[in-house]
């Protein structure tokens, strides 16, 4: 028998919440953000599913985008962050690519490189996120050094919000019209969302919207809304039991002794660690299933084990299956949890873990 952890992929529920993502902007063109191996889904097995509804994939650079059309994925393809340098130029002609510009010296590089096939260049304003993009008056310069050029195809004005899962925040909002104040004079198509922005910001959905965290279950907002409801798990994060004790009240569990038992308590070990990339960093009282029931990490997680408290399961046995997340365990409570994010869980699955794709 071989180590029972595994991330179960439900590749219909992508494809569920890419069209969802779809049908919440009226139908408008959608990046699908599949960069960082589709954020630890398998960027590969991702697109190949997609294919027949994606109009476009993101990526965050070129040696992401290059594995996408080794593998014979034919869509156009988003490098988000641009090219970082200049001789990426030759392989965005050859392949197709998108690029972002949101630098004087990307529109430089356009400018003087020798491009037959001209390219899509989606210009980033930056509307307030203060991370890439021109302001107010590079981007315009921008627009008017690519708009006739030759090695141009097109322009789309693209821009990325800071706040936009919270919901109570104005930000998002501020943002919207530092981009009109902008953008709206030149009459280009507009990309906006990411999956927040998506989900709730309407104003936001323009021609093209960017779903990354969506696609694959987990709402990034900040409070519970109807359309992130709709939502479907994709990855479940599963273990087992590999051995089964009782400790009497007064007794540690694991390193630096974190947790104490008050009580006479029955002990779950699972096979599943930080080298797994659960993280380590989840406290005591982190939800996790055992035997589709819901209980609590107790003590320190360790590289390949970790403890669960089985005091209420006194029928439970090595072997048995334990969920840490997916549809029982929702992946959010873990990050609140481990005071991360479930981008960070998703990404950070080790190879070590055999991804397992199904269509539910
Ligand atoms: C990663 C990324 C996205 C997707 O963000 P989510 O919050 O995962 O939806 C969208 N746009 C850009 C520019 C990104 O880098």
């Amino acid at each position: 028998m071989a180590r029972a952890a595994k991330a179960v992929i439900d590749l219909a529920a992508i494809k569920h919440n890419y069209l969802l993502a779809k049908k919440l902007s009226s139908g408008n063109q959608a990046v699908a953000i599949i960069k960082a191996n589709a954020y630890g889904h398998g960027a590969v097995a991702v697109a190949r599913y997609l294919a027949d509804v994606a109009d476009a994939f993101g990526v965050a650079c070129i040696e992401e985008a290059l594995e996408l059309r080794a593998a014979g994925i034919e869509q156009p393809i988003a490098l988000l962050e641009g090219f970082f340098t200049e001789d990426e130029l030759a392989l965005i002609e050859q392949h197709r690519f998108i690029t972002a510009v949101h630098s004087q010296w990307q529109v430089e590089a356009i400018v003087k490189c020798a491009i037959q096939t001209p390219i899509q260049v989606w210009l980033k304003f930056d509307s307030g996120m203060h991370r890439l993009g021109f302001d107010v008056e590079g981007f315009a310069a921008a627009v008017t050094q690519l708009k006739d050029l030759p090695q141009v195809a097109g322009l789309v004005a693209m821009t990325h919000f800071a706040c936009a899962d919270e919901l109570a925040s104005d930000y998002t909002e501020i943002q919207i019209q530092n981009f009109h104040a902008a953008c709206d004079q030149f009459g280009l198509p507009v990309c906006m969302a990411n999956s927040a922005a998506t989900l709730h910001w309407p104003s936001t959905h323009g021609d093209w919207v960017r779903p990354g965290i969506m696609l694959y279950g987990a709402s990034p907002l900040d409070q519970k809304t109807e359309a992130a409801a709709q939502l479907q798990t994709v990855m479940t994060l599963s273990s087992a039991l590999i051995a089964v004790r009782e400790l009497p009240a007064g007794e540690s569990v694991g390193y630096g002794r974190r947790f104490v038992t008050q009580a006479p308590t029955r002990v779950g070990v699972v096979a599943m660690g930080y080298a797994d990339g659960y993280p380590r960093h989840a406290k005591d009282g982190t939800p996790v299933a055992v035997n589709g029931k819901i209980t609590r990490v107790i003590g320190r997680v360790s590289m390949d084990m970790m403890t669960v408290d089985l005091s209420d399961q006194p029928e439970a046995q090595v072997g048995d299956p334990v969920e840490l997340w997916g549809t029982q365990v929702d992946i959010n409570d873990v990050a609140a949890c481990a005071d991360t994010i479930a981008y960070s869980l998703y990404t950070g699955i080790t190879n070590r873990v055999p991804r397992l794709y199904v269509e539910r």
